[in-house]
């Protein structure tokens, strides 16, 4: 790679060759550019973390610009029980926070009775991550809503959110097109937190870069992460990018720009058609949630 235009060497190409320092400026300027498009002085951010690279960058940023503004933070995570994997993130999360930034840690086994390696040996790894994810966003919303936050921050990246469009695309699912973007899900609603995503123009490869330069994360992968159609997602994206560079860049600014809007009557009609669980009492499409569902499946309390 050819050299930074400060004369250094250059560690990562940004749209032009960066030096660490550079580079390291580059990312905050990104990230904090969307933190103060939709985040305000009076707002509570709750940022979920993972004690991974990405999320790890995400709160720090966060709680740099939160000292600047003025603005309420406090890191929220949960422990979803997968040994050998979880605990390893939470060791390092705690000592990231240390007594600078406020961490509140739900676990599955306390809320729900079962960790997630208990619930998944009673019915396979099939779908993991669907009861991983379901579960997780329902703690984080219930819990960042009672610690007073206005706003959840979720560090997904472009490569990430890409993914994720082309899944939904690949499965006919309109509903959840409609409800991405940097905003997410229901933006309106007492009892939803909104869910704010300030990295999903940075590249994950720019985020592993800069995790790597600042942070020592563990060097742990979750073991259900397997095969999936995320993998065929990342491979169909990363070769248009490899063919035609940009690509990444141009297929969100399309999705933000031009997809999202044309989808707000969707949007809106899944707003008019949310209800309160029958059993929790907690938002939902239909008379039971999801998390209901699972309460029934894996006979959690
Ligand atoms: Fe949960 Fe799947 Fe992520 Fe593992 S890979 S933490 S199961 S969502």
């Amino acid at each position: 790679m050819v050299d930074c235009y400060c004369g250094e060497r250059a560690v990562f190409d940004a749209g032009g060759p960066l030096c660490r320092e550079h580079f390291k400026e580059w990312l905050r300027k990104e990230a904090r550019k969307e933190l103060s498009n939709y985040v305000s002085k009076s707002d509570v951010m709750a940022v979920a973390v993972s004690g991974g690279k990405d999320s790890t960058t995400l709160l720090d940023i966060a709680n740099e610009w939160s000292r600047e503004s003025g603005t309420e933070i406090f890191a929220i995570c949960i422990d979803e029980g997968i040994s050998g994997y979880r605990d390893e993130t939470l060791k390092f999360i705690r000592g990231f926070c240390g007594s600078r930034i406020p961490l509140h840690i739900f676990s599955f086994a306390e809320e729900f009775g079962k960790t997630l390696d208990e619930c998944l040996a009673m019915e396979g790894d099939a779908r993991a991550c669907t009861v991983c994810g379901t579960l997780r966003r329902y703690l984080l919303n219930k819990y960042s809503r009672q610690l007073g936050a206005t706003c959840i921050l979720f560090a997904h990246n472009l490569d990430d959110e890409l993914q994720t469009l082309f899944m939904n695309l690949f499965a006919g699912n309109l509903p959840q097109i409609s409800r991405k973007g940097e905003l997410v899900g229901i933006i309106d609603h007492p009892q939803f937190v909104v869910r704010m995503k300030p990295l999903i123009h940075i590249p994950e490869k720019a985020l592993a870069t800069y995790a790597l330069l600042n942070y020592e994360i563990p060097d742990v992968e979750c073991p259900y992460l397997g095969e999936s159609s995320r993998t065929a997602a990342r491979e169909f994206i990363n070769s248009l990018e490899s063919r035609s560079p940009g690509s990444k860049s141009r297929l969100m600014g399309l999705y933000l720009d031009r997809i999202l809007p044309a989808l707000k009557p969707e949007a809106h009609r899944i707003h008019e058609d949310l209800k309160k669980c029958a059993r929790c009492g907690e938002p939902s499409s239909k008379e039971v949630c999801k998390v209901c569902e699972f309460r029934e499946l894996f006979k959690l309390v």
